[in-house]
């Protein structure tokens, strides 16, 4: 099954090289046109070009086979400076060899979907620094692309940044594993035309309740580590609810028995004021209860 992706990504990545080539129209339907148009060469106007990759300078940067991401610090962003299919084109790797959980201590990882915004992110971020706490902001293309200034402030501040589709769309993100992963490529061209490099951590919209096997065959066989969560705010929830409830909320997931390894799931979209004001509570009983606070790296442990 994989050789069958890897197949099938080898077709794609020639027949996007040949239709940004030569533009021809004939499977044109079947090839979205941004990946048609690699970040590379094409920087967005009225944009300074993309910056360098910096190798090991706040984060780790993947060897050409990838071969150094076995970390034993939780607390570093991990990134690639190729795009998919220029690692295909160069003959590189990009299924991940197998990492061992990091599991050497108990491990919080806040996690931020649905941003960029140019309101409730730098907000958070704020409280990030004033608290010196690094998290995971999985952020859509879309948004990416309205606030390429806020997702530079995200990486320069030395947080993660995960892949969390270009627009969010559940009737178009699951009609298949090839519409899903034509989103995951796009979104990483807006994140590398912004900050140079690209992510492996994704998370799919709404969970991976929405996978089936060739979902994960897809995403396995392509390089990239999905995480769900294990505790959340509920800040996404019809309801809405307050900053002490989405408190009450986290500590409800975590139980008795909080696990040695927390993911929580909170939002960063221009809604999420709450969020914002629970954050600092939230932040400081995970400290007082001894968790070190990590961001997401293809060496997170699962939370299931
Ligand atoms: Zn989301």
């Amino acid at each position: 099954m994989k050789k069958f992706f890897c197949l099938m990504l080898m077709i794609l990545a020639v027949c996007v090289v040949g239709c940004a080539q030569e533009k021809t129209s004939g499977d044109v339907n079947q090839i979205p046109t941004e990946i048609a148009k690699p970040a590379t060469e094409e920087p967005p106007p009225e944009e300074q070009p993309a910056p360098q990759a910096q190798p090991d300078k706040d984060y780790i940067l993947a060897n050409d086979d990838l071969s150094n991401l076995q970390l034993d610090d939780p607390t570093k962003p991990v990134y690639d400076k190729y795009i998919l299919w220029e690692r295909q084109e160069k003959g590189l790797p990009f299924e991940l060899p197998y990492l061992e959980p990091y599991e050497a201590e108990s491990v919080v990882y806040l996690t931020f979907d649905d941003g960029p915004d140019d309101k409730v992110t730098p907000q958070i971020l704020d409280i990030l620094k004033a608290e010196n706490v690094k998290a995971t902001f999985y952020v859509c293309g879309n948004m990416v692309e309205t606030y390429p200034d806020v997702l530079k402030r995200i990486f320069n501040e030395g947080h993660a940044i995960g892949n969390h589709s270009y627009n969010h769309r559940y009737d178009q993100l699951y009609t298949g594993p090839w519409a899903f992963m034509e989103q995951i490529i796009q979104t990483d061209n807006a994140i590398r035309n912004v900050i140079g490099v690209r992510p492996f951590i994704i998370r799919a919209p709404g969970g991976v309740s929405h996978f089936n096997s060739d979902y994960w065959s897809m995403v396995e066989s392509c390089g990239y580590v999905e995480h769900d969560w294990n505790a959340l705010t509920e800040d996404a929830t019809p309801s809405q609810p307050n900053a002490s409830t989405q408190v009450n909320n986290v500590l409800k997931y975590l139980g008795d028995n909080p696990p040695r390894s927390v993911i929580i799931l909170m939002h960063s979209n221009s809604d999420k004021v709450e969020t914002v004001k629970a954050l600092p509570e939230i932040i400081h009983f995970l400290r007082d209860w001894g968790y070190k606070f990590g961001v997401v790296t293809p060496m997170t442990p699962q939370p299931w």
